[in-house]
């Protein structure tokens, strides 16, 4: 028989069903995968215990007949998602040893649908990063490796790093992430892993620390778009917590998958075809217009005329909406506390903060506070604000001409560690793909399709209209099936 860790979370679900092994058997190969792969740094905190129990569960409840749609299913979550009783950190000094009295409304429908927690995973501090680089607990590792002969510390992407490295090392058979803009979907195509961001909404924010309300979206990252549109279903749904929440109700998207896409129109927005994009990139991304032709598409071009003022605009709504979330965080109500400067209610403000932030957590406040001041108001937040809507109504009428849109996840592969870390530029260009669709709160998921020249995975993404998840997943899949993509890390860790 195949070893545990490599079984989808499909084939978990129906071979624990059809009584092939119990939950705990899985569980207990799963935690020995965490066990066996502190290199990575994958973990921030580790929870065996937790998946065990799960499992136990799971086997009593297979013997009663009382299975629930993730049983014996374990998952790594990601350390934005407030967990009751275990630490939640956001990978943050100021939130160490933060344990929530409650639990968010995306992990409690996990473990109601049966799931067990192997950890929480590392990521970018407060999810800004494009590379893990900013974690409090030092950055995680990409489980690849280039064969350009550097042998060099690859980033797993960010800012959920730590859950991409996790699925394609098979430390966990599936993982949460959040994604802001692309959190989900480059670290998936870094990995060679799939990851689905739904429409704005369709999951709880409640319980997840906040980064950027109006863009932050919990999603799945699973080694497949059958398990991500399994997990989805899960953690979907309507939630009178968050006001934002969507009030619709949740479709079968496993049931409703199917790769043929006969009657379909896929556009091609030909801003997206940077000057100077890198070769194998623009390779992959009209082998995979092929592919959706193959499976019955019509391929369209379109335009999407605002796509370059996607990422300005991203860098000012972000950290104006993240400045304003952060100030929370003043050593009162949760995590650090520092009199260090004094006693004083400022002291301990401004004391802990200073010990509490990273340089890039920092960097994003003070972004955040200057774009929002009383003089800079109307010139950057107002006007990125104008600027979103643009790329919104770009998107509406792109969606009159197409069903999907198909371009590349991440301009590059992964990079090495270090190599971006000094220049917040080149660091937030990496997100020019994903960003629009974020500001447009559409539905996007990225599928690994093709090896670079130095043998690192690349993704290809789908951007789905307002609420068209399957559309976005079955399309994924025509991709899936014709891409073939079976490559993975060899195990060095
Ligand atoms: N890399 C982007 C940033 O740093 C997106 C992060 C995210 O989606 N959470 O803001």
């Amino acid at each position: 028989m195949t070893s545990l860790t490599e079984l989808t979370v499909a084939q978990i679900r129906d071979g624990h069903r059809a009584g092939d092994f119990s939950a705990v058997e899985v569980a207990e190969a799963f935690n020995a995968n965490v066990a066996g792969a502190r290199a990575l740094n994958a973990f921030i905190v580790e929870t065996p215990e937790h998946a065990l129990h799960a499992a136990e569960q799971a086997d009593a409840d297979r013997a009663a007949g009382t299975l629930k749609p993730l049983s014996a299913v374990p998952i790594g979550m990601k350390d934005l998602f407030a967990t009751k009783g275990v630490q939640t950190t956001a990978a943050s000094h100021i939130l160490e040893g933060f344990v929530p009295p409650y639990e968010s409304t995306v992990s409690q429908k996990l473990w109601d649908a049966g799931a067990g927690m192997l950890g929480k995973l590392n990521m970018d501090q407060f999810a800004m990063g494009s590379s893990n680089e900013t974690s409090y607990f030092g950055n995680v590792l990409s489980p690849w490796r280039s064969n350009d002969g550097s042998n060099a510390a690859l980033a797993p992407g960010g800012s959920s790093g730590g859950s991409a490295s996790a699925v394609a090392a098979r430390l966990c058979p599936a993982a949460t992430g959040t994604d802001t803009g692309g959190s989900i979907r480059q670290p998936a195509a870094f990995t060679g892993i799939s990851g689905i961001k739904p429409t704005y909404g369709r999951c709880s924010r409640w319980g997840i620390v906040a980064f950027a309300s109006s863009l932050d979206q919990a999603g799945p990252m699973a080694r497949d778009v059958r398990d991500c549109a399994i997990l989805l279903g899960v953690m979907a749904g309507h939630d009178a917590k968050d006001a934002t929440s969507l009030n619709l109700p949740v479709p079968d998207w496993e049931a409703a998958l199917q790769a043929d896409l006969r009657g379909k129109k896929v556009g091609i927005p030909r801003e997206y075809r940077l000057d100077g994009m890198d070769a194998a990139i623009a390779a992959m991304w009209d082998k995979g217009a092929a592919m959706l032709t193959d499976a019955g598409a019509e391929i369209v071009d379109i335009t999407l005329p605002h796509t370059k003022y996607a990422l300005p605009a991203y860098y000012i709504i972000a950290p104006a909406e993240a400045s304003s979330n952060l100030a929370r965080y003043d050593g009162v109500r949760y995590g650090l506390r520092d009199l260090s400067d004094g006693a004083g209610l400022q002291d301990m403000y401004a004391a802990t903060r200073a010990a509490g932030f990273g340089a890039e957590v920092k960097r994003r406040i003070m972004i955040g506070t200057y774009v929002l001041s009383a003089g800079f108001y109307d010139a950057y937040y107002t006007q990125a604000q104008k600027v979103r809507t643009l790329i919104a109504r770009d998107f509406a009428h792109a969606f009159t001409q197409c069903d999907v849109i198909l371009a590349p996840t991440a301009p590059s592969a992964a990079f090495a560690l270090g190599e971006r870390s000094a220049d917040p530029l080149a660091m937030y260009l990496n997100d020019v793909f994903a960003v629009p669709a974020s500001l447009a709160g559409l539905p996007a998921m990225s599928v690994p399709a093709a090896l670079s020249a130095d043998g690192l995975p690349l993704g290809l993404q789908i951007i789905g209209n307002m609420f068209d998840e399957q559309g976005v997943l079955n399309a994924g899949l025509a991709l899936e099936q014709r891409a073939g993509f079976t490559a993975r890390a060899e195990k060095w860790w």
